[in-house]
């Protein structure tokens, strides 16, 4: 059968196309009229029928100045197809801007000879599928540098875990030294408890705030505590002898404020009844974070033996200067006497002679006078006769005595006010002889000695300048120790024996004074001593 079809007009075919659900439009002309647009398109553009017949930079005006327009012109007038995907368009929909995404198509129709006569827009809104790739390249974007940074947290961790390894290993080597040192200690501990016990040290430790004691076991044997027993502060200081109690708390308390060491020796009547002790015993402060002294702590020893022996010591040199001395008075006064006769008789050589055998005997009287304080002061048999007496008269015999001996130097008195003092006058004549004949010892020939005395706070202040020597200061504070001597090639051929200046610390320290140097090696010292006034 044969049929035969009606050609449909071109306003019907438009009508037709309106129907579509493709977004499509015709456009004609270089200003690019809109012929057509369905309800796809029209919807694509935010618009309505009544854009149709308008230029399309009329009617969709928020495109001017984005690409589209300049895109249709071109395809206009050059017949040439345009094609674009996921292009963004920015479309005043219900009155806002809003971007959306297409892929669109801008054919050029032609006709028989190849002209444009319109152009067909077909679009789709690609939003939603443009959107969900970019999340989807964002997602995998975010996952490959989260992936890059996991791998380089990785890398890090990496390097970490063998720090953490290295450190582990050094710290099992470091856990091994430990023990080695703690092994170490412990030998050093046990060596030292030895060398403790066999030199029968004992040790001690004193809580400055609560007064607890601790004491090794040495050193409660040494106290006469039986081991497993505690004392307190108090209880060791209930077993000192009194009359060491005073100078026991002023060193120590010295000692605390100037964290310095300290050291005495002193008598105890041990707790078990048995018989005194001599015991030395040193000590240390100690200091908390806060650098307030905390305790105290130090090392006893019983000298006992080593008083005794001492003692004895004292005993014999007593005994012997003691002996000596009967002579040799009686050697001085017949060398007294056979000078006057000489003197009497101008017998010139006998005088010259016989007053050098005077000088050596009063040297030697001095020598042995000062062993016998020793040993006097040591066994405690050195009592001071105290009276009232002007120490200027007492300074200037002794000056006029030094002088018969002191032939090479100028001892110069300075005047001096009457000041009187209450003191053992031969025990004072002893010290300022003791000094004068040290200025004279320690000073080249020739160079002068001054004596002053004046009075300072209360106190009547002796002192003895000479220009010799001098005393470094390393020396100064051990210089009123006994038997202390400073060696050096200086002092090599001056003969002494080291009591004199610690006789003279024990005299002045009894009468309540002080005793001190000021000096300058090479240069020459003062010695200064004060004694209180009277109160008489
Ligand atoms: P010594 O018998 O040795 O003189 P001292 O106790 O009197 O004993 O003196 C102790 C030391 O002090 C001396 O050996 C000496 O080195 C030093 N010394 C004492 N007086 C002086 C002085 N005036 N100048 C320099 N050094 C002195």
């Amino acid at each position: 059968m044969n049929m035969t079809y009606q050609r449909l007009n071109s306003e019907k075919l438009l009508e037709i196309l309106s129907l579509s659900d493709n977004a499509t439009a015709i456009y004609t002309g270089a200003d690019i009229v809109i012929q057509s647009a369905n309800e796809a398109m029209l919807k694509f553009l935010g618009k309505d029928k009544s854009i149709i017949g308008m230029r399309f930079a009329e009617a969709v005006p928020e495109l001017v100045g984005q690409p589209f327009i300049g895109q249709l012109q071109e395809v206009w007038s050059t017949g040439k197809t345009y094609s674009a995907y996921d292009t963004v368009a920015e479309l005043m929909i219900n009155g806002k801007l809003e971007k959306s995404y297409f892929d669109f198509k801008y054919r050029a129709i032609k006709n028989d000879n190849g002209e444009v006569y319109c152009i067909l827009h077909t679009a789709t809104d690609v939003t939603e599928r443009f959107l969900n790739r970019i999340s989807l390249k964002e997602i995998q974007i975010r996952e490959q540098s989260l992936i890059e940074e996991l791998a380089a947290s990785n890398e890090e961790l990496t390097t970490t875990n063998e720090e953490l390894l290295a450190m582990n290993d050094k710290l099992s080597d470091s856990a091994e030294e430990q023990v080695h040192a703690r092994k170490d200690l412990e030998k050093l501990t046990d060596t030292l408890q030895q060398a403790m016990n066999s030199a029968q040290l004992g040790i001690w430790s004193a809580e400055l705030v609560t007064g607890k004691l601790t004491i090794s076991e040495l050193g409660k044997q040494i106290h006469g505590i039986a081991d497993d027993k505690e004392i307190s502060l108090e209880d060791a200081k209930k077993m000192i002898d009194p009359d060491f109690l005073d100078k026991i708390i002023s060193t120590v308390r010295k000692a605390i404020n100037s964290d310095h060491n300290f050291e005495l020796e002193y008598i105890i009547f041990p707790a078990d009844g048995s018989k005194s002790k001599w015991l030395k015993c040193t000590g240390k402060t100690y200091f908390n974070p806060q650098n307030k002294p905390a305790a105290i702590s130090g090392i006893i020893r019983d000298i006992t033996e080593q008083k005794q022996d001492e003692l004895r010591k004292n005993d014999f040199i007593g005994m012997v200067s003691h002996e000596l001395k009967t002579p040799l008075t009686s050697l001085k006064g017949y060398v007294q006497l056979l000078l006057s006769k000489s003197k009497k008789q101008e017998d010139s050589f006998a005088v010259n002679a016989l007053s050098k055998v005077e000088i050596q005997v009063s040297k030697m009287t001095a020598m042995i006078n000062g062993f016998l304080n020793l040993s006097r002061l040591e066994s405690g048999k050195i009592h001071l006769q105290k009276q009232d007496f002007d120490i200027d008269v007492l300074i200037e015999e002794i000056i006029d005595d030094a002088r018969i001996t002191t032939i090479n130097h100028i001892i110069t008195l300075h005047p001096c006010e009457k000041l009187i003092v209450n003191a053992d006058r031969d025990k004072i004549g002893q010290v300022i002889s003791n000094l004068l004949s040290n200025a004279v010892k320690y000073s080249p020939k020739g160079r002068s000695i001054e004596v002053n005395c004046h009075l300072n706070n209360e106190m009547a202040e002796i002192s003895i300048k000479d220009e010799g020597m001098g005393i470094k200061p390393q020396d100064v504070d051990k210089l009123f120790e006994r038997y202390y001597r400073i060696e050096n090639k200086h002092t090599e051929h001056i003969s002494g024996f080291g009591i004199g200046l610690y006789l003279c610390s024990e005299i002045v320290v009894r009468h309540k004074g002080k005793i001190w140097v000021e000096s300058q090696s090479g240069v020459g010292s003062t010695f200064y001593f004060n004694l209180p006034l009277s109160t008489a």
